[in-house]
């Protein structure tokens, strides 16, 4: 069932009702089923959100934007909102909530300059994006339906509009804090700090402490992205208005999965500082939450700031050495193991090898029981690493299972997501459908894993993209 969200419910200074305006002839061309069962929605559901955007039917709904703030590549932006988005109620399913979502459905009082659309590709992008971080187990918003349209819209060149519905556990963003801290509004930042202890039963064992809802939060953000480093994801535009409460991925843009190996890898174009290089991301995480922090500063004193913050690099060291020695394939943790990962992060950046299939890769190693590179720097590495295994006294299925479920086959390359963007303006949707099925088990090897774990040519290798869309 979708129920008005109760988030209107904190009134014009949060959100304000907005008449969606769709784009011309928007056609359905794929929903997610599964994931509509899973956060609540039944058929009767999916029809009227179908009869609401094609046929502007169902006055039920009561689609809203929100209004947030936010720090862009540094800088405070007093008001961003949702200039191209509403979110058009939420869902239940046991003790969990769901937000949808409408991406590109027109003006609203937040659009500035902007039309309020959403293009064909970057929506492809962010709904193939976040199914494969899903499929890859990393928290994420997730795509629910995705509506083709004949409408083109100006950006450097002239683009297809198309609109998504995403869904998640929270648009509440690190930015809807800022936004009432520096109006200097305590109230509506209580009002909104209460929301969230009343409305999310993932705060409840805060008992009503600001100082543990920001543990909770800078606890899972810390925990994302040391999944994004193990996964060689890059998001490209780590704003804090595209942060939000759960630690789930979130606004995908210009994002990209690291091919061949390279921490410095920058994968938005637009940002020339590199200041949400693959490498950065870690401190862009911790420097995001600090201000969060800021925007609690009301509430919470300068030392249990400081002290909840030093938490996030215990936090996300500590969970970074786990994904990567479960990448190894390894059990338990031992002195010179992080520099075995370097060592072979290293071999890598330097032979500019692939990411993903480099890791992979170590599932044969391990099953052979002996090296298996040509390579006379990476041989030896090898041999290290059977070494350090022979000390882990698990059988060799378990340890072939580590790390096979720990390293994906694939990761979406943009190289792949620029051909299902391709076939998609000319109406094809085959592809993207294929993609988002592989997707569906990315750790497991089958017809359409290999399919799309093969290589890119060279003039399509680490694929980067602007951020416009
Ligand atoms: P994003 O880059 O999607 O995170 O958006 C950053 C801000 O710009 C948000 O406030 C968006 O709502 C707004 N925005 C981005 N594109 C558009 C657009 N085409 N029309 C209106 N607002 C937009
Ligand atoms: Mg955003």
């Amino acid at each position: 069932m979708i129920s008005t969200h109760k988030y209107l419910n904190l009134g014009d200074k949060f959100t304000s009702l907005v008449n969606p305006n769709f784009p011309e002839n928007l056609t359905l061309e794929l929903i997610n089923t599964d994931l509509a069962s899973q956060i609540g929605l039944n058929n009767d559901d999916l029809k009227n959100i179908q009869d609401f955007c094609c046929k502007e039917k169902n006055k039920d709904l009561k689609p809203f934007a929100s209004a947030y703030a936010g720090h862009q590549f540094g800088q405070y932006v007093n008001q961003l909102g949702d200039g191209r988005g509403l979110l058009i109620g939420q869902s239940f399913a046991k003790d969990k909530v769901f937000d949808l979502f409408l991406k590109g459905s027109g003006i609203t009082p937040f659009s500035r300059f902007g039309d309020g659309r959403a293009i064909l590709k970057s929506s492809i992008r962010e709904y193939i994006g976040a199914e494969a971080m899903h499929g890859l187990r990393i928290p994420t918003s997730r795509s629910l339906m995705f509506f083709s349209s004949s409408e083109k819209v100006q950006r450097d060149q002239f683009e297809t509009a198309a609109m998504i519905i995403r869904t998640s556990k929270s648009h509440i963003r690190f930015g809807n804090f800022e936004y009432f801290y520096y109006k200097n509004d305590s109230e509506n930042l209580k009002k909104l700090i209460d929301y969230c202890f009343d409305t999310y039963s993932e705060f409840t064992e805060c008992d009503g402490s600001i100082k543990k809802l920001f543990s909770k939060i800078v606890d899972s953000t810390a925990s994302m992205i040391a999944s994004w480093q193990a996964l060689g994801f890059c998001h490209g535009v780590m704003n804090t208005d595209n942060f939000n409460i759960f630690g789930e991925t979130f606004d995908y843009g210009p994002f990209a999965f690291l091919e061949d190996y390279n921490p410095n890898f920058i994968c938005n174009l637009s940002d020339t500082s590199g200041r949400y290089s693959y490498a950065n991301q870690p401190y862009i995480g911790l420097w995001n939450c600090s201000a969060l922090g800021q925007a609690f500063s009301n509430f919470l004193s300068q030392s249990e700031i400081e002290n909840t913050l030093k938490y996030y690099e215990k936090i996300f060291s500590k969970k970074l050495l786990i994904n990567f020695k479960n990448k190894l394939g390894l059990t338990s943790l031992e002195e010179g193991d992080p520099n075995l990962i370097q060592a072979f992060l290293d071999i890598l950046h330097k032979k500019n090898l692939d990411f993903t299939k480099s890791f992979r890769d170590l599932e044969n190693v391990i099953k052979k029981e002996s090296p298996t590179s040509k390579d006379e720097e990476l041989r030896q590495w090898q041999i290290s690493f059977l070494k350090r295994h022979d000390k882990d006294s698990i059988s060799l299925n378990k340890k072939i299972r580590i790390i096979s479920s720990s390293n994906p086959i694939i990761t979406p390359k943009n190289f792949q997501i620029d051909k299902v963007n391709m076939q998609a303006e000319e109406g094809d949707f085959s592809t993207m459908e294929k993609m988002l099925d592989a997707y569906k088990d990315p750790f497991i090897k089958n017809d359409l894993t290999s399919e799309f774990s093969l290589p890119p040519k060279n003039d399509e290798k680490n694929k980067r993209l602007s951020c416009a869309s």
